[in-house]
C-alpha cells in the first residue's frame, strides 16, 4: 500500500513549525513512497501585508540542497497558491519561471476576507456555501494546476456534515472540469485533527468523482508541524488507498487502478 503525502508545509510558510530535514528524517522511518513540500504562496493583499512571500528562489535552492543529500526518497518541489483564481495572471507568471514539480490550488477566502481554513466567524449561509464552490470552479477552469487541495475546507470544524445539497451540480461541474484537465483531487485528513472527523472530499464525494471517471488524486496531511505528519493516515479508505500506485505523469501524482 502506498505511503504518500503531497502536501506539507515547512520553513517557508509563514504558519509552519515544521523543519524540512526533520520532515525528511520521519517519512524515511515511516517508509513514505514520495512526499512534496509545498510552501504558502498567499498573494491577496490582507495576507501579503501580514505574512509576506516566500523568496521562491531560495526555496526551490534550498529543496534543491534537500533532494540531493536525500536520494533515497523521492522528494517533490511543490507549492499551494492560496486562491490563485483571485491573481491567476500575476502568480502564473511568478511561479512559471521555476520548475516545481507540483502545483496545489485552493480556496481559503471569501470575497469579504472570511477565512474559511480557521474557526469561521461568519455564518456559511446558501450564498457564502455557493460563493465558495464557484470560487473552486474558477480556480480548476482557469488556473494552471496540478492538484485541487482541501475541496470543502470549510467545514474543518464543523461537529457535523452541512446541508449543501444545493452545490452539488457546482461540485459536479469542479469534477468534470478537473477530469478533462487532468487535475488530481486531494483527499485531505487534517480534518480529523480538528473537529470534523472525514476525509474532504468526503467519501461519497470520491464515489461521485470515480463514478465519472476521475483517476487522479493525492494524500494530503497538510502538516504544519512534526506531529501532524502521518495523524490519521490511517484513517483514509483503505480499499482505495489499496489501488492507488504513483503515476508516470510528470506532476507524479497517484492514479487509480
Ligand atoms: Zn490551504
Ligand atoms: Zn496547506
Amino acid at each position: 500500500m502506498i505511503r504518500a503525502d503531497y502536501h506539507i508545509h515547512t520553513e517557508d510558510s509563514y504558519d509552519s513549525r515544521l523543519k524540512a530535514v526533520d520532515l525528511v528524517t520521519i517519512a524515511k522511518k515511516l517508509s513514505y513512497d514520495i512526499i512534496a513540500i509545498t510552501e504558502h504562496l498567499d498573494l491577496l493583499p490582507q495576507e501579503l501585508g501580514y505574512f509576506g512571500a516566500p523568496s521562491l528562489f531560495r526555496y526551490l535552492k534550498r529543496l534543491d540542497n534537500l533532494i540531493a543529500a536525500n536520494p533515497d526518497l523521492l522528494i517533490l518541489k511543490g507549492i499551494e497558491i492560496g486562491d490563485y483564481q483571485c491573481h491567476s495572471d500575476f502568480a502564473y507568471r511568478l511561479v512559471e519561471q521555476f520548475d516545481f514539480d507540483i502545483i496545489l490550488g485552493s480556496v481559503h477566502f471569501l470575497k469579504d476576507h472570511t477565512n474559511l481554513a480557521i474557526p469561521i466567524k461568519r455564518k456559511m449561509d446558501k450564498a457564502a456555501l455557493t460563493e465558495y464552490y464557484l470560487s473552486n470552479l474558477e480556480l480548476v477552469e482557469n488556473c494552471k494546476i496540478d492538484v485541487l487541495a482541501h475541496l470543502g475546507v470549510y467545514k474543518r470544524f464543523y461537529s457535523a456534515f452541512p446541508d449543501e445539497k444545493h452545490c452539488v451540480p457546482i461540485i459536479r461541474d469542479i469534477f468534470r472540469t478537473i477530469i478533462d484537465r487532468e487535475i488530481a483531487l486531494e483527499l485531505n485528513y487534517a480534518c480529523f485533527r480538528k473537529v470534523y472527523q472525514s476525509v474532504i472530499p468526503e467519501p461519497f464525494y470520491i464515489d461521485l468523482y470515480l463514478q465519472m471517471g476521475g483517476r487522479l488524486f493525492t494524500l494530503a496531511s497538510d502538516a504544519h508541524q512534526e506531529d501532524h505528519l502521518h495523524d490519521h493516515y490511517d484513517d483514509l479508505p483503505v480499499d482505495l488507498l489499496k489501488r492507488l500506485k504513483i503515476s508516470d505523469r510528470k506532476s507524479r501524482v497517484l492514479e487509480y487502478i
